[in-house]
């Protein structure tokens, strides 16, 4: 006997006999039930009872203790019912059923599952029809249905692929015409920047600061030596700046007031992932406020070029500035990763992001 079922979970159990089952104290929910005992986990293995419904068998160090109102009451021939398989159920209110994990196979599916089990427990209708309980534990997951057309299976973001499909196009007219509007930006007031840090996290120093404004030229292109960090070994192997490139460097608190004058006169201040650059810079201010005007001014290009790889470029799964360089087959200028190649990178994938940045619209 090989035969096999796979459970909602994705467990795989084993088809045994009686006999088997019964040599490994393996527990039929039958027994369990005349033990006054439920099943805590799921079935460790199954058989086929000859009408054809299942017998599920489970572990007996997985059992609890069944809550009272689920018990038999042998002398209460009314409250009990016998299936066509042979297996005895019991009445119970859908409240208590509810609190052992049992409901209807309406309930079932309303939360996306489908009762394979013979029913574990029963209760009356109004009308007096009988309404069948089944235990969610063994009940297979049904696939989930599209949230706007509730025909189809889920594909992406709750739609199915033909609402996906509406939907993403309706978001890629969109994202075009935002990113070929005119915005007649003044080309010396768009600034692009980037920075090198010693680490990752925010207690990390800044090593390095390019600027660069729309028209190409240089604004800012400095090492800085940081004023708590000796050494960033891991960081070095990316930026290759080392302690030595920055002993003679002008510290962040030296450079603070040219920054603050360069930002002040900025209208944009362009980053590729600004959450990491911004979370440092910003300490250049005290106060919220200021914190606030710059963090109102600065746009990040790395979310821009995610927008678009999701709406034109199925096909770009990483955007990393790297990844957007080639996406535009753009040839950088210097080291990826130095300051000044990022800067100059960053502006090149926004222009190409947006054609008309500096244009105005024409009349
Ligand atoms: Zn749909």
């Amino acid at each position: 006997m090989k035969n096999e079922m796979k459970l909602r979970s994705g467990t795989t159990i084993k088809q045994m006999g009686s006999a088997e089952a019964i040599k490994k104290n393996y527990l039929s929910r039958k027994t369990l039930s005349d033990m006054h005992l439920m099943p805590s986990g799921e079935p460790i293995a199954y058989d086929i009872a000859p009408d054809g419904s299942i017998i599920y068998y489970f572990d007996p160090e997985k059992v609890i203790e069944a809550p009272p109102e689920t018990w038999y009451f042998p002398n209460s021939k009314k409250e009990s019912m016998t299936l066509p398989g042979g297996s005895i159920i019991h009445r119970m209110s859908i409240r208590n059923a509810a609190s052992c994990g049992y409901y209807t196979a309406d309930r079932l599916e309303k939360m996306h599952y489908e009762p394979i089990e013979e029913p574990v427990a029963y209760t009356y209708k109004a009308d007096k029809s009988v309404l069948y309980f089944y235990d969610k534990k063994t009940a297979k997951r049904l696939p989930l249905l599209c949230v706007r057309c509730g025909k189809d299976i889920r594909y992406k973001k709750k739609l199915c692929e033909g609402c996906y499909e509406v939907e993403l196009e309706k978001r890629r007219v969109e994202g075009n015409e935002k990113r070929q509007a005119y915005y007649g930006m003044d080309r010396e007031k768009v600034l692009f920047f980037d920075l090198e840090l010693t680490g990752f996290y925010d207690r990390d120093e800044i090593l390095s600061i390019t600027i660069v404004d729309g028209t190409g030229r240089s604004i800012m292109d400095t090492f800085v030596r940081p004023e708590h960090t000796k050494s960033w070994k891991k960081t070095e192997k990316v930026h290759g700046i080392t302690p030595d490139m920055v002993t003679d460097s002008p510290t962040l608190k030296e450079l603070t007031p040219e920054i603050k004058r360069i930002f002040q006169g900025a209208d944009n201040i362009i980053a590729y992932g600004v959450s990491t650059d911004y979370s440092h810079i910003k300490y250049i201010y005290d106060t919220e406020e200021e914190r606030e005007e710059l963090h109102g001014k600065v746009r990040c290009c790395a979310n821009e070029f995610v927008r678009f790889a999701h709406e034109n470029r199925p096909d770009v799964v990483h955007a990393s500035l790297t990844d957007a360089m080639s996406c535009f087959e753009i040839e950088w200028e210097g080291v990826p990763h130095s300051s000044v190649a990022d800067t100059l990178a960053c502006r090149k994938v926004w222009e190409t992001l947006f054609p008309n940045y500096y244009n105005a619209k024409p009349e």
